[in-house]
């Protein structure tokens, strides 16, 4: 798959919107992105999944992890594309972790799935998880990577998109310069970008 192909796909299912929003952080910009959206669409999901899995064909993998939530589904998919083992982690008081009889054994090839990484957060708490149990961590995939900057997590990461979306305040806004009406978030916001 090619980036305007993935693209495409981000587009129909709506991951990426175009226009003019309000964020929750107060500040304007001309898109956002509701990565869930695409898993809400199994054949574009395993579309993807093929693609980032085509980038490990060179690595054995015995089971891919993904944390909870954003991971759940990509991980599953991600397990089916390299024909292993899927699982994933959740918080126990806090901590990351395995449940559900889910295991890690030494040694065993792991590659983590999540679905947006920003600063990296989860996924750098399921390497630590990994490290505890002894697993040999493969790399890192996600559907995108949001961020202008370099993301050191120590490991191979391969995200499909890198997305940076602009914002501004509401002064030097040039969509509302040009008198496009904004689009205010719901109860919920948008999050900020
Ligand atoms: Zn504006």
């Amino acid at each position: 798959m090619n980036q305007e192909e993935i693209l495409q796909i981000m587009r129909i299912t709506g991951v990426l919107k175009e226009g003019h929003f309000l964020l929750t952080s107060g500040r304007h910009s001309r898109g956002y992105m509701q990565c869930a959206s695409v898993l809400q669409y199994p054949q574009y999901t395993a579309r993807l999944c093929e693609e980032l899995a085509s980038r490990f064909a060179d690595v054995q993998i015995d089971t891919v992890i993904g944390p909870a939530m954003g991971g759940v589904i990509l991980s599953y998919e991600m397990g089916r594309a390299l024909k292993c083992r899927a699982i994933f982690a959740e918080r126990v008081d806090g901590k990351m972790s395995l449940r559900r009889g889910f295991t890690i054994e030494p040694g065993e090839k792991v590659l983590i799935a999540e679905d947006v990484v920003t600063t990296g957060g989860s996924v750098k708490e399921v390497i630590e998880l990994l490290k505890e149990a002894e697993g040999d961590l493969q790399g890192v995939v996600s559907l995108i990577h949001r961020s202008d900057s370099c993301l050191h997590l120590g490991t191979r990461f391969e995200p499909l998109l890198r997305m940076n979306i602009e914002s501004y305040t509401p002064e030097d806004c040039p969509l509302c310069k040009a008198g496009i009406p904004i689009n205010k978030p719901g109860s919920r916001g948008l999050k900020s970008i």
